[in-house]
């Protein structure tokens, strides 16, 4: 306990400018903070704004581009302020709010404080909002500061803006918030040392296994921290890691704890990597880029950097959304080696020569908006009704590409949820208004008018959830064997998404029972956020349409859920976008927006049925189309030819330059005639060649 005391008491780098950035703050309406990871920006800072009075007027929102560290980090503060997690310290992420009337400092996800911009533009609740973590430039922190640019002046001298960067990047936010204040904290980082390899690994997570175990073995007390890309690779390097340790001579070195750090782990076990370590112990923390910047570990002395993240990127071209690990950064390898020297000198082992380093590192990472699909976004902003919003036009700090800006449009016309000169329909409206994915959002509200509604709604919880399968399925094995054995339901093969419901009604039928998920294969985790997310987004539309619910009940019991046929109707207007054709005489299928990609069903997907010629149905919709390796649909639903012509002939008659919203505006200035010229997207040339 008396541990605990210290470190709450404990004055960090940031607390000691606290005179210099108040004035700032009080003095101009933006301003930009730097400081290492670890200075204090996330915990602090908007503890420093409530003991300066900020909250007397309005909230201290605090936005985090992740929802395990604005859950986290909200736990910290309450902590150190000695209050209840949702009283004056609260957080609020997508599906789970945990605010009150007291709330005066609110942790939230960039996306959550987004939509609420939806309800009220001006963020009239808050005092301050504090971008946290604008160095790592998501999407929805990249459009917060498109808005708040906008509010902030508006809003002068009552709404403060502070941005909060871990690099040396603040220099662009000040410019781009006409040159505001940055107030800079030096952080107190002791040297790290750089070691290098000589040469790639051939295998790069035995290789970071052994290099753990030769710091563990040879290197004097300390912490050490292993930079793995995702859940999977964490638990096969731990697995490998305790077996290693196992073999060590007894007594020939200090213990060990072995600990993981990813998003999907369970608030329990995250919180273990927080709790003062035992003595004589050494622990080894395999994370992932949480560690980088988002969460920062005490007692870390040696860091492990392979020099790979797990990064998504969609390609407008192909429709492809690919989720591959990839180089990190230079700036990211320096974050990484940063977590060495926080306590004292320290050493980071870069698993990778210094020439790679050098030469073939990117200087800084792509920013998430320039490698996203801009559907949700866009909609978002048609959605907010600001005055003279051309999307093309829209004052982003980095642009993203015009062709992505095309792709979201079109995807959005053909959806209806814009009308052909590109302003918003009412259905787009409601669409924005659903805390899900515009296809998704479609599909329910599709639902609702087919009378099928508690199945949608079933569907969209059971895709907002991690895999619900135990094993996740590589290459479909740990699914397709339950299924084999018997154990769930098949989806009668119209595929994932009617298995997902008739899986889901299962489990209702055995009232929830968390053992029942465990004997057939289920993770209860998992099925319990679908069941809460399923609850979450029925209130939401119950209290747009009070009746809308009642009536998908009665007919529920009309309907077999077997076929589902209503179900599939609604998915494939909300899908339109995202609909397949299967080749021929084989079992390829043909994205219909993007003709020339073949791709095939992913093998984890539910058996299809087939006709007697071993083929697959005709036509599917699919929630994602990956790669890896070769491109996959990845839960794919059967629909019929006939609820495919609408959004086909939608596909032929999409008009992108009337799409962007302010045509006849645009061709005043020069980049706009560049822009406007001739980008007429011609599906038709693209369909010609399908058999339709
Ligand atoms: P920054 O945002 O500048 O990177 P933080 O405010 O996140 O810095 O961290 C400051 C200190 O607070 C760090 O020493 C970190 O270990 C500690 N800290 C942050 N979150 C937690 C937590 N959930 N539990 C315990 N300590 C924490
Ligand atoms: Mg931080």
């Amino acid at each position: 306990m008396e541990e605990e005391e210290k470190r709450k008491k404990r004055v960090l780098p940031i607390n000691q400018y606290e005179g210099p950035i108040l004035d700032a703050i009080a003095n101009n309406t933006v301003v930009v903070i730097i400081g290492d990871t670890g200075s204090g920006k996330t915990t602090q800072l908007a503890q420093i704004l409530y003991r300066a009075g900020y909250t007397s007027n309005g909230i201290v929102a605090v936005t985090q581009p992740r929802r395990v560290a604005a859950v986290s980090v909200a736990r910290r503060v309450a902590y150190e302020m000695g209050v209840q997690l949702g009283d004056e310290v609260g957080y609020s992420i997508r599906f789970e709010d945990r605010t009150s009337s007291k709330t005066c400092i609110k942790y939230l996800t960039d996306g959550c404080l987004l939509r609420e911009c939806l309800f009220d533009y001006k963020f009239q609740q808050y005092s301050v909002i504090i971008l946290d973590e604008a160095h790592e430039r998501s999407l929805n922190t990249d459009i917060l500061l498109g808005l708040l640019k906008r509010v902030a002046a508006e809003r002068k001298p009552e709404l403060k803006v502070i941005v909060t960067s871990a690099t040396l990047d603040g220099q662009k936010f000040s410019e781009y918030f006409f040159n505001c204040p940055v107030v800079t904290v030096p952080g107190k980082l002791y040297p790290v040392q750089l070691l290098y390899s000589v040469d790639r690994p051939v295998n790069y997570l035995d290789s970071s296994v052994q290099t753990a175990l030769d710091i563990h073995v040879r290197e004097p007390p300390g912490d050490i921290l292993l930079f793995m890309t995702g859940q999977e690779e964490i638990l096969k390097a731990i697995s490998m890691l305790e077996e290693r340790v196992k073999a060590l001579e007894e007594g020939s070195c200090l213990d060990v704890e072995i600990l993981p750090l990813y998003a999907s782990l369970p608030p329990e076990s995250q919180a273990r990597v927080f709790l003062a370590p035992p003595s004589n112990c050494r622990r080894i923390i395999v994370a992932t880029n949480l560690a980088e910047t988002s969460l920062t570990v005490d007692g870390v002395v040696y860091v492990i950097d392979p020099g790979h993240v797990k990064q998504r990127q969609y390609d407008p071209a192909t429709g492809i959304d690919s989720l591959t690990v990839v180089p990190i950064s230079r700036v990211q390898a320096m974050q990484r080696a940063g977590r060495a020297g926080r306590t004292r000198a320290g050493k980071c082992y870069r698993l990778y020569p210094l020439s790679t380093y050098e030469h073939e590192l990117l200087a800084t990472t792509v920013p998430e908006i320039q490698r996203s699909s801009l559907t949700g976004a866009v909609l978002h902003l048609k959605s907010l009704d600001l005055p003279n919003l051309d999307i093309l036009q829209f004052d982003f700090i980095d642009q993203p590409s015009m062709e992505s800006l095309e792709d979201a449009l079109r995807q959005l016309f053909v959806i209806d949820a814009i009308h052909s000169d590109g302003t918003i329909t009412t259905l787009g409206k409601h669409m924005a208004e659903l805390p899900l994915e515009p296809a998704l959002a479609r599909a329910l509200l599709a639902a609702q008018e087919l009378g099928c509604l508690s199945q949608a709604l079933t569907v969209a919880g059971m895709l907002s959830c991690e895999s619900i399968f135990f094993q996740a399925p590589r290459r479909g094995q740990g699914k397709k064997r339950e299924r084999e054995e018997g154990l769930l339901p098949s989806g009668g093969g119209y595929g994932d998404h009617i298995q997902y419901l008739q899986i889901y009604e299962a489990w209702q039928h055995h009232n929830f029972d968390v053992e029942w998920c465990k004997s057939h294969g289920l993770q209860g985790r998992s099925m319990r956020f679908a069941k809460d997310v399923r609850h979450q987004l029925a209130v939401i539309i119950m209290k747009k349409n009070p009746g809308g619910f009642e009536e998908s009940a009665t007919n529920k019991s009309k309907e077999k859920v077997s076929s589902a046929r209503s179900l599939r109707k609604a998915l494939c207007q909300g899908f339109a976008n995202r609909l397949a054709q299967r080749m021929p005489r084989h079992n390829g299928y043909h994205i219909v927006s993007h003709r020339s990609q073949l791709v095939q069903i992913h093998p984890s997907a539910s058996t299809l049925k087939v006709d007697e010629e071993g083929l697959y149905p005709e036509w599917v919709l699919y929630h994602e189309l990956v790669a890896s390796p070769r491109p996959y649909l990845r839960h794919v639903c059967v629909v019929e030819a006939s609820w495919v012509a609408p959004a086909l002939s939608k596909l032929q008659n999409v008009n992108i330059s009337s799409l962007s919203g302010q045509g006849a505006r645009r061709a005043s200035s020069n980049m706009d005639a560049v822009q406007a010229g001739g980008v007429v997207i011609n599906i038709e040339k693209i369909l010609s060649s399908g058999g339709n």
